[in-house]
């Protein structure tokens, strides 16, 4: 049997993505502390607790990183770590944080470091946090000290992961630590200072590092009617596209504010990022009138995953949305992607699939720099705790045991040979075989 490869640029990042709250374990300065601990708000009532163990012991998992081949990981910082009170700043936790970023480079692997993902200090929260503009000078704050203390070992930057989607759970769905202020008004108000955070942050680092990357992490998704004959759900569709994909990212090129955030333009905002980071994970078909009640999106029943309710599988839109981004003429990395699956029987196709069509971008000359797979290892999932597994790796929280999940193995295999081989489609996928490698040996 012949065998064929779809073959990666020399210089391509391979890495994974994890979030500070969800690895690091005991993080009891943050907003998600209090929340867990009172029943009701996470599945199951499941803890973060000790989380992947990483204040104590991320190096174990940076070996298995560097072991499983990739050159690059994506992490986040925890704010409440670093300023536990206003004001205050604990050196010895951003002493922590150097030694991570420095075995990191002692493996090979390159920090993309975030600075917000999800996650606030308690103190924030209490003062208004992102429905105020008081945020906007702490978060400043933060982020320089932090680029004094880690600079150095830092080349890419996040400043902020997923603006929508932190909005819509925090403030509309009720899912995240709750605001001071909820609903509609505050949201929009929450999304706009993220847009000035934003702004001092990429400031802030790159007066001090000129030559660091600086980017957001942006959540991406396809909308698409669910019936396609019905101009109402086509526009639909449409308008919910633009609303959650487009218009805060256009704001951050333009520097100007869009209805239903507001207008006028943002100090230092218009050209603010150096790459566009792309989170990819699933399709939202719009039906309406919605059987969800409400004017919003729904799963294609057929293809949401085994053991998820918000992912459903679709590869072809990585590739649609990595053409959607082009036009900010901006380096493009995936900085998420991935999906919940504990038995890892959908994750080995999926990594192929999406990888494939990564690999079709790359070809085109779009200009695709790495991939971050959402994760390297199990995590704490937020609102959903310890029900959804996207760890390469899987771990028992009870006994912190780790095991390689089987797609583990394959991205291992991808990141060594910076490739896709019909081989591995044949050895790990062989339902893909006939879409990824369609051809019959002679
Ligand atoms: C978030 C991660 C999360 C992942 C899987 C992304 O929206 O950035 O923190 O774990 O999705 O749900």
């Amino acid at each position: 049997m012949a065998h064929a490869r779809m073959v990666f640029p020399p210089d391509f990042r391979w890495g994974t993505a994890t979030a500070a709250y969800q690895v690091e374990g005991y993080n009891r300065n943050s907003d998600w502390w209090p929340w867990e601990q009172q029943n009701g708000h996470i599945r199951q009532d499941h803890k973060s607790a000790a989380a992947s163990n990483w204040w104590e012991n991320a190096e174990a998992d940076l070996d298995r990183a560097a072991e499983m081949g990739t050159n690059a990981h994506r992490l986040s910082l925890e704010w409440s770590r670093i300023e536990p009170e206003p004001s205050v700043f604990d050196d010895a936790a951003l002493d922590r944080y150097r030694q991570i970023l420095q075995a990191m480079h002692d493996r090979g692997i390159e920090p993309m470091v975030t600075l917000h993902h999800f996650s606030n200090p308690q103190w924030l929260v209490e003062k208004g946090d992102f429905n105020t503009q008081i945020v906007v000078d702490y978060f400043q704050r933060y982020t320089a000290r932090v680029v004094n203390a880690l600079g150095d070992l830092a080349p890419k930057w996040v400043t902020i992961n997923e603006p929508m989607v932190y909005v819509f759970m925090r403030y509309l769905a009720g899912k995240f630590p709750a605001p001071r202020q909820a609903g509609l008004w505050p949201g929009l108000q929450a999304a706009t200072n993220m847009l000035r955070c934003h702004a001092v942050a990429y400031h802030a680092i790159k007066e001090r590092r000129p030559e660091a990357q600086v980017g957001v992490a942006k959540h991406m998704a396809i909308f698409e009617p669910r019936h396609s004959h019905s101009r109402l759900e086509r526009w639909w569709a449409g308008r919910l596209s633009w609303l959650f994909n487009d218009v805060w990212l256009e704001s951050v090129a333009t520097g100007r504010l869009r209805q239903p955030f507001g207008r006028g333009a943002i100090n230092h905002l218009a050209g603010s990022f150096d790459f566009v980071g792309v989170n990819y994970y699933s399709r939202f078909f719009v039906q309406l009138p919605s059987r969800a009640g409400v004017l919003g999106p729904e799963w294609e029943p057929q293809s949401v995953t085994g053991n998820s309710d918000r992912h459903s599988v679709y590869p072809e839109g990585i590739y649609q949305i990595i053409r959607h981004v082009l036009r900010f003429n901006k380096p493009i990395y995936i900085t998420e992607n991935g999906v919940p699956d504990h038995n890892d029987i959908l994750r080995p196709a999926f990594l192929l699939a999406h990888l494939r069509q990564v690999w079709r971008a790359v070809s085109f000359c779009y200009p695709v720099m790495g991939y971050y797979h959402w994760s390297l290892v199990d995590n704490f999932e937020w609102d959903r705790g310890w029900t959804q597994r996207f760890g390469l790796i899987e771990i028992d929280p009870e006994t912190q045991a780790r095991r390689w999940r089987p797609s583990g193995h394959l991205y291992s295999e991808i990141c060594y040979s910076q490739s896709i081989s019909s081989e591995m489609v044949e050895r790990y996928a062989p339902e893909l075989q006939a879409t990824l490698f369609p051809g019959q040996a002679p």
